[in-house]
């Protein structure tokens, strides 16, 4: 019998997050071991290519421009700085570039071109790239496949039911219509979540449900620790502990087989012998580099030691679907359209989220 299926339920999943750690573990490796090299581990590095001054109001983000924080905010970068990064990157084992800015949405100009740009940049140094830019229409996604465009981020963060706690700006749907836009073309769809936020382990399996269910599934799905940053709504929250995180990974291995599961955000707070049951329990990416965006992740000569001390290997890029061909600008058929995605605004409040926004305010 294959082990994907797209009709899994919230029951049927929360049945497998809560089965005795020893039994979930072992049906998870076994299905790991299944569908992919458990020595291989993908390393992956995160780029912000422009940071900050963000317009949504998303709980746990220190990038939102209404909560007050730490961070140091950055104008787009330039394709050459990119591309030094990438190049960097690719000498210390990554195989994946992911570009993240901080946008509510596309735009058409200057700055999406120079984003196309990056993206043919990094395609032409044999690494698999991703982009994480909000909201997109279908043009643009478009556009995105033919610069060479890999695979396209655009996280569910957590349950329909508990969205609307987290997130103020946009709406559950919307998320699910950009995923959609990027399904008309080539590129992959790599969609997960957060978990940490005040959510009830229902919704955890409701996010699942709502990734498992696509056809096809996300083929690739990060999953993040909250990391509560100091200024944002989410900054008291108790950090998850390493046994959510296990049984969060080996769940999502079982109900989503064939894709990449990716140990994400909040590393730092994990120790070795927990990763490594991670990695045993499904999950095979890391992300590399001393920053995740915005908050801290380990030390790239760390995490080769650990690789090291596992007898892990850094996954080639490409093993799971081919490099593909880049158009140049130049040649391209697909103009902009100057259209913005279409999206809903819920207009409810979300009183942490209020508070946070009067205490930067204040500040
Ligand atoms: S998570 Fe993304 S969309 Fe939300 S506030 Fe941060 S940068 Fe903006």
């Amino acid at each position: 019998m294959s082990d994907l299926k797209h009709n899994w339920t919230k029951e049927e999943i929360l049945e497998i997050y809560n089965k005795p750690l020893m039994e979930l573990l072992y049906d998870a490796a076994t299905i790991h071991r299944k569908h992919h090299d458990p020595n291989q581990v993908q390393v992956s590095t995160l780029l912000s290519i422009k940071t900050g001054g963000c317009p949504e109001d998303c709980g746990y983000c220190p990038q939102a421009a209404r909560y007050h924080t730490d961070i140091e905010g950055n104008d787009l970068m330039t394709v050459q700085h990119v591309k030094a990064q990438a190049l960097r990157a690719k000498a210390s084992g990554s195989s994946r570039v992911c570009m993240g800015a901080a946008w509510r949405n596309v735009k058409d100009g200057e700055e999406f071109d120079r984003v196309l740009e990056m993206v043919r940049t990094i395609n032409k140094l044999e690494m698999e790239v991703c982009c994480t830019l909000g909201m997109l229409t279908e043009n643009q996604a478009k556009r995105l496949a033919e610069a060479g465009l890999y695979a396209y981020n655009h996280n569910l963060d957590t349950s329909e039911d508990y969205y609307k706690d987290v997130i103020s700006t946009r709406a559950f749907e919307d998320r699910l219509e950009t995923i959609d836009n990027v399904r008309k073309t080539n590129v992959t769809v790599c969609s997960g979540g957060i978990i940490g936020m005040g959510e009830s382990v229902e919704d955890r399996a409701g996010m699942l449900v709502a990734l498992a269910t696509l056809d096809p599934q996300p083929e690739s799905v990060p999953i993040n620790a909250l990391v509560a940053v100091e200024g944002t709504p989410m900054e008291d929250m108790e950090p998850v502990s390493i046994w959510e995180m296990i049984r969060m990974v080996a769940t999502t291995r079982i109900v989503m087989p064939m894709t990449q599961v990716r140990l994400s955000a909040g590393r730092t707070e994990m120790s070795r012998e927990g990763q490594a049951m991670c990695f045993f329990a499904g999950a095979n990416s890391i992300f590399a580099g001393d920053k995740l965006l915005t908050t801290p992740n380990p030390d790239v000569n760390e995490d080769m030691e650990m690789f090291k001390q596992l007898g892990l290997q850094p996954q080639a890029p490409f093993v799971k679907k081919a490099q593909p061909a880049t158009v140049e600008a130049a040649d391209s058929a697909l103009s902009p359209q100057g259209e913005k995605p279409k999206w809903s605004r819920p207009g409810h409040k979300i009183e942490r989220n209020e508070e946070a926004k009067l205490k930067a305010r204040a500040k």
